[in-house]
């Protein structure tokens, strides 16, 4: 336990906390939620399954009628898939814990493109070591493949993608996945790929590895609930892999929460199922967001910022500001309250950088450049 550090976010998001106590309005850009409610009729769902009496535990693996809907649903973005090859899990990230546990032994390697969101504790509580790969401002964050191959050694078992990705927003296209799937398969490696935010991206499509030859024997995707629909309280997420693997995972999840929430899966069943428009109405609105926040703050000096691609965040790099992330975001707090994440927080490679989440209202966003800019000019100073 002794490898795995709290994150350092917490200490950011801690001190939000107490200045909201002391009745500070806070502007909180610090959290990876949708702003907007779950949809009525999803939550109908949930209630109406509660009153059928759906109170009791379900299949490790989940409902077989949401799994068929998860199955349904990969149909439509392309990739053939059967419920066998599908886990339910109480949100992605437990998905992706049972994955790990299932697919890694102690001292295997994982390559991680960082910035990246918070994977390293759940590789190290399996005993597995991340070995992380850079991705920079000056290449948009895409994964470049020279550096994957620098890397790899002959404990190598798995590589991890998350895109669109947190924190950096960067989209990889189906071109540039291609050569990452073929040293997959040319070194029998899993690939995990957290595709989380594949709702949000805002031009081109979602490209997913899966596409690539031979990908989905060994692709273990995670996808949930939390961001399309904004469920994230609602824990449901899930896992489509090989159905031997599934078989190993499904252990894992027996051994630690039995399975997903029953009426909260019912009400997944009517997210997959029901009207879409939600996704993409918040899709249009994100975008709108976007374009406001990247242009704000790339008009702050000692700011420069990568246009994301996809997901909630803008990740600007702060560098020539001649302060570090943490100190920047807790002055920022202090003097401009307003809660933004340290890209010290997103592996060995977010230095240098802030993540504000952009799903808060546009009124909000364009108060925040302002404050930020204030607050920037007063440490040029
Ligand atoms: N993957 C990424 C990249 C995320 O940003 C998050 C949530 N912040 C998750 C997974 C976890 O999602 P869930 O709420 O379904 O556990």
């Amino acid at each position: 336990m002794k490898e795995i550090s709290p994150s350092s976010t917490i200490r950011v998001l801690r001190l939000a906390k107490e200045l909201e106590r002391q009745g500070k309005k806070i502007i909180n850009m610090g959290i990876g939620e949708p702003d907007l409610d779950t949809p009525p009729h999803i939550k109908r769902a949930a209630e109406e399954a509660l009153e059928r009496g759906m109170t009791k535990y379900t299949t490790s693996a989940g409902l077989l009628e949401l799994r068929e809907a998860i199955a349904e649903h990969m149909g439509t973005k392309g990739f053939k898939t059967e419920s066998k090859n599908v886990l339910i899990t109480p949100g992605a990230k437990h998905a992706i814990f049972c994955a790990m546990t299932a697919a890694l032994d102690p001292g295997d390697e994982v390559i991680i493109p960082s910035p990246c969101w918070t994977y390293e504790a759940m590789v190290r509580i399996v005993g597995a070591k991340p070995v992380y790969v850079e991705t920079t401002d000056e290449k948009g964050f895409k994964l470049e493949i020279k550096k994957v191959e620098e890397v790899l050694s002959p404990k190598t078992k798995m590589i991890l993608l998350n895109y669109p990705n947190n924190p950096t927003g960067a989209v990889m296209t189906k071109k540039e996945l291609h050569p990452i799937a073929d040293i997959a398969v040319d070194r029998d490696l899993w690939v995990l790929s957290d595709e989380i935010y594949d709702c949000l991206v805002y031009e081109g499509g979602h490209a997913s590895i899966l596409s690539s030859p031979k990908m989905p024997e060994r692709t273990i995707y995670i996808n949930g609930f939390s961001k399309a629909y904004s469920m994230t309280g609602w824990r449901l997420g899930y896992a489509v892999a090989a159905a031997e693997l599934i078989t190993e995972m499904t252990k894992i999840q027996e051994a630690t929460t039995s399975s997903a929430t029953s009426f909260v899966q019912a009400a997944g069943v009517t997210a997959l199922r029901g009207p879409q428009e939600f996704t993409m109405k918040m899709r249009e609105e994100y975008s709108k967001r976007r374009d406001v926040i990247v242009k704000g703050l790339s008009s702050i000096k000692g700011f420069s910022c990568t246009k994301p691609g996809g997901a909630f965040y803008a990740f600007p790099n702060i560098k020539r500001l001649g302060v570090n992330s943490l100190e920047f975001c807790e002055i920022l707090l202090r003097e401009g309250g307003i809660a933004a994440v340290p890209g010290s927080g997103f592996g060995p490679y977010g230095e240098g950088h802030v993540r504000f989440s952009y799903a808060t209202s546009m009124e909000n966003i364009e108060e925040a450049i302002e404050r930020v800019k204030k607050v920037a000019e007063d440490i040029h100073k």
